[in-house]
C-alpha cells in the first residue's frame, strides 16, 4: 500500500478519499485553492499544500503544480476523484513521466475513453450495443442530414470530448441542422477545446441505466447497476438501485466486462446506457473514474469501491470473482445541490445552521458544517444522503424520513423538490425516464 497519497480534488469526495487512504494506513494530503482553507478534508488531512490562483477554478486545473506538490512532499500517488483532472489525459501522462501512480487508468485508456467517437467504436467492437450513430466527426450540415436520414429522426448531436450534458442539442428534422451543428460545435469548442461532434439516434422514452465495474487491468468485474434517469438539464438528481432483473443484470454485466478487458482497462469505471421502452440498451459513454453515485452501490453490494480502486492502483488484483458479489435491499441517493429547487440557479452562501439525519440505513456524505461558507465558482453539491433498505418502498420511506430531519439554513437546497419526487406516483410505479422532470413541471 502506499505510505502517503495526494488528493488534487475537494468538497465531498475529498473527504470519502480521504476516509478511505486513512483506513487503508495511508498519509493524506490535499492540494487547496484559498475558498477550501478551512474545509474538513483540509483540515483533516495530515498534510495541506495551499494553492491559491487568481481564478479559483486554477487551485484543481494546474497539473503542473499537483504534481509538483506531489514531488514536493513524497507522495506516492495521485487521487483526482471527480471532474477536475479526473479525465485530463495529459496530466496522467506527466504523471507517468514522474513516477507517480494515478490512481485510476493509464493515460491510453483515458483518451481512448474520452473521445466519445472513439469509445464507441471500441465497444462496438467489443460486443457491446451502441445507439445508431456517425463513426466519424460530422462537419457540415448536409453530411449530418445524410447520416440521419439513414437512422432516422430525432437524432442528438454531441460532442466528442463531452461531458457534463454540454452542448448537446436533438435536432427532429432537416432544417434544424445549420443552428444545432453550429451551437454543439462552438459550445464544445468552448468547453472542451475540441469542435467535433457526432450524431447519434436520439433515443425517446430512454432510461439511464449504469454499471459499476471494477478492474486490474487483465481482469474485470461489476457491481451490478444504478438507475439515474432523474435528471436536471441531463445531470443526475436522484439515482438508486438495484433496478434490473437478475438475468438482464448478468446478460449486461458479463458485456460490459468483456468491454473493460477489452481496453485492459485498471481501476473503478461506470459503464452508462440508454434503455428503451422496449428493453434494449445503447451505450452511452465510460466513466474512467470514481463517480459521485459510488455509494449506492456501496450501500447494495457492501464493498468500499473506493478503497478497492486504491488497492488496485497499489498493484493489487482483483480481490474477488464475480460470483463473490451479491445485491442485497434497495438503495437511494439524493443529491443535495445548494440550488433554488424550481430553476436550479446555485445558491451559495454560509451555512448558519446545518444538521444531517442518521439512523438505521441512514449514510450522508458530505463536507457541509455550521458555519460552512458554500463558495459559488465550484459545483453545487453539498451532501449526499444516501438510504439502505431491504424494499425499494422502505428505503423510499426511509429517505423521507431523513429528508424531513435535515436541517441547512443559508442557501437554498433541492431537498423541496426531492421529497415532491418521492411521494409523486409516476415515481413510486418506477414509470420513469430522463425527461421525468420535463414531464412533471407540476413537481418545481
Ligand atoms: P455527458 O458525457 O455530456 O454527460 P452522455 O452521453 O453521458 O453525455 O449523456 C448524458 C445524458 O444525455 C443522458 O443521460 C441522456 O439524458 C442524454 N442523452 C445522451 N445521448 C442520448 C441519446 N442518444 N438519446 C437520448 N438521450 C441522450
Amino acid at each position: 500500500m502506499f505510505e502517503r497519497v495526494l488528493i488534487a480534488n475537494r468538497g465531498e469526495i475529498a473527504l470519502r478519499i480521504s476516509r478511505a487512504l486513512r483506513t487503508l494506513g495511508c498519509e493524506v494530503a490535499i492540494i487547496h485553492g484559498r475558498e477550501d482553507r478551512l474545509s474538513l478534508p483540509v483540515r483533516f488531512s495530515d498534510i495541506a499544500i495551499p494553492n491559491y490562483s487568481a481564478n479559483p477554478l486554477d487551485s484543481y486545473l494546474d497539473y503542473e503544480k499537483v504534481i509538483e506538490a506531489a514531488k514536493e512532499i513524497g507522495a506516492q500517488a495521485i487521487h483526482p476523484g471527480y471532474g477536475f483532472l479526473a479525465e485530463n489525459a495529459d496530466f496522467v501522462r506527466r504523471c507517468e513521466e514522474e513516477g507517480i501512480t494515478f490512481i485510476g487508468p493509464s493515460s491510453d485508456v483515458i483518451s481512448l475513453l474520452g473521445d466519445k467517437i472513439e469509445a464507441r467504436k471500441a465497444m462496438e467492437a467489443a460486443g457491446l450495443p451502441v445507439a445508431k450513430g456517425s463513426s466519424e466527426p460530422v462537419a457540415s450540415s448536409s453530411e449530418a442530414a445524410t447520416i440521419a436520414t439513414e437512422i432516422g429522426y430525432p437524432v442528438i448531436i454531441k460532442a466528442a470530448a463531452g461531458g457534463g450534458g454540454i452542448g448537446m442539442q436533438i435536432v427532429h428534422q432537416e432544417s434544424e441542422f445549420d443552428s444545432a451543428l453550429n451551437l454543439c460545435q462552438s459550445r464544445a469548442r468552448s468547453a472542451f477545446g475540441d469542435e467535433r461532434v457526432f450524431i447519434e439516434k436520439y433515443i425517446e422514452g430512454a432510461q439511464h441505466i449504469e454499471f459499476q465495474v471494477l478492474a486490474d487491468g487483465k481482469n474485470a468485474i461489476h457491481f451490478g447497476e444504478r438507475f439515474c434517469s432523474i435528471q436536471r438539464r441531463h445531470q443526475k438528481l436522484l439515482e438508486e438501485g438495484p433496478w434490473l432483473s437478475p438475468e438482464v443484470r448478468e446478460e449486461i454485466g458479463a458485456r460490459v466486462c468483456a468491454g473493460a478487458e477489452a481496453v485492459g482497462y485498471k481501476g473503478l469505471a461506470t459503464f452508462e446506457f440508454l434503455r428503451d421502452s422496449s428493453g434494449e440498451f445503447y451505450f452511452l459513454e465510460v466513466n474512467p473514474r470514481v463517480q459521485v453515485e459510488h455509494t449506492v452501490t456501496e450501500m447494495i453490494t457492501g464493498h468500499d469501491l473506493v478503497s478497492l480502486g486504491i488497492r488496485i492502483a497499489a498493484g493489487e488484483s482483483l480481490p474477488f470473482t464475480q460470483d463473490e458479489i451479491e445485491i442485497s435491499g434497495h438503495a437511494i441517493q439524493c443529491r443535495i445541490n445548494a440550488e433554488d429547487p424550481v430553476n436550479f440557479v446555485p445558491s451559495p452562501g454560509r451555512l448558519w445552521d446545518c444538521h444531517f439525519p442518521a439512523g438505521f440505513g441512514v449514510r450522508v456524505d458530505t463536507h457541509a458544517h455550521v458555519g460552512y461558507e458554500m463558495p459559488g465558482c465550484f459545483d453545487s453539491l453539498l451532501a449526499k444522503m444516501i438510504v439502505w433498505a431491504p424494499t425499494r418502498e422502505d428505503a423510499i420511506a426511509g429517505m423521507k424520513t431523513a429528508l424531513s430531519e435535515t436541517v441547512l439554513v443559508g442557501v437554498d437546497t433541492v431537498i423541496p423538490l426531492h421529497k415532491v419526487i418521492l411521494s409523486e406516483p409516476d415515481y413510486l410505479a418506477r414509470d420513469i425516464t430522463i425527461q421525468y422532470i420535463e414531464e412533471h413541471p407540476n413537481l418545481l
